[in-house]
């Protein structure tokens, strides 16, 4: 599954980074509201182009993404 990058357009939830991480199949629709917080949030492009949907969660950890907390079923954040 692709990783596509989203940050807030406003308000930042508490618990939030400005922008996150997130795993999703190509066909879900493009997230408008923070998983987390609810605030809007817009799709930016994402960082890892090609090849993400190789990216295993045990990979995750090797690339340095340790502070990634599994939310949901194939969901992960940063913490
Ligand atoms: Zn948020």
């Amino acid at each position: 599954m692709p990783i596509y990058e989203y940050r807030h357009t406003g308000k930042v939830g508490d618990t939030c980074e400005e922008s996150f991480e997130i795993f999703q199949k190509m066909s879900d629709e493009p997230l408008t509201k923070c998983p987390v917080c609810g605030h809007p949030v817009e799709k930016i492009l994402s960082r890892f182009s090609g090849g993400a949907d190789k990216l295993a969660p045990s990979r995750l950890k090797e690339l340095g993404f340790s502070k990634w907390v599994r939310r949901d079923k194939g969901t992960y954040e940063r913490e």
